[in-house]
């Protein structure tokens, strides 16, 4: 039987505006459509085994919180990792997350360091302005396929800015997204991606959950499921956006 094997990186310290819903909408569309489904924690000073999972998840959180997991990070799961996106295991990381997948994240004086696995730079605003609003931004995930919309909600101080080498994952149709200016909004690459839309993501953008579901599990094909509650929501935090 396929499976979603998931790790979870500080669900009690990144776990901003309900992120652990995520990982919920990923268990509850694997097991409508029975996929197997495991979830393991890993906390401050767990070492993580890079084959043993598809998927690992790293949330929002607090500046506090996130100096704590990311010197953790950097201290006992970097090399791990980066040795689950070289084999194509998926790690996304949502808004802290998100940050904490590049090489830093600046707050005046002080530095928050990074897990170096995409070419990009967090700086906070000198004047601690914050992103705050709906979101939404489009998407293209599979080159043969047509651009999708992924709507949520962003609230961040920090201004994520990509390197050369770095892709974003949509162009931003409302909302402020990466710097507020820049008109990107998150980053995709190879199989790590980084988004500040909270909301939580999936369960107001199912498409994705599945996408990832396929992605992380190999499979061609998933079940179809009934999604009037998603479609719904969905519409509305577009609705919310605007677009
Ligand atoms: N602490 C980070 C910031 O404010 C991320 C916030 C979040 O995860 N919502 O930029």
């Amino acid at each position: 039987m396929a499976e979603l094997r998931v790790c979870a990186l500080y669900p009690d310290l990144m776990n901003i505006y309900a992120d652990r819903g995520n990982l919920l909408m990923l268990e509850r569309r694997c097991a409508w459509r029975g996929i197997g489904f495991a979830v393991t924690a890993a906390g401050i000073g767990d070492a993580i085994d890079p084959d043993a999972h598809d998927l690992f998840y790293l949330g929002g959180g607090q500046d506090r919180d996130q100096r704590l997991c990311a010197l953790d990070l950097v201290d006992t799961k970097r090399d791990a990792l980066h040795a689950a996106a070289a084999r194509g295991a998926i790690v996304l990381g949502v808004c802290g997350g998100f940050q904490l997948l590049g090489h830093r994240y600046e707050l005046g004086e002080d530095e928050i360091p990074g897990l170096g696995l995409v070419d990009l730079q967090t700086i906070r605003s000198t004047d601690g302005s914050r992103l705050i609003g709906n979101v939404a931004i489009e998407v293209r995930l599979d080159q043969d396929a047509p651009p999708r919309v992924l709507a949520g909600f962003e609230n961040h101080g920090g201004r994520t800015h990509l390197g050369a080498g770095a892709q974003p994952l949509g162009r931003v149709l409302k909302g402020h997204g990466n710097t507020g200016t820049s008109g990107f909004e998150g980053v995709l690459h190879g199989s790590v991606i980084g988004t500040y839309l909270h909301g939580p993501l999936l369960p107001k953008n199912a498409w994705l959950a599945d996408w990832l579901i396929r992605r992380a599990t190999g499979l061609d094909e998933l079940d179809a499921l009934d999604d009037e509650l998603e479609d719904a929501a969905h519409a509305s935090a577009r609705r919310a956006a605007g677009v």
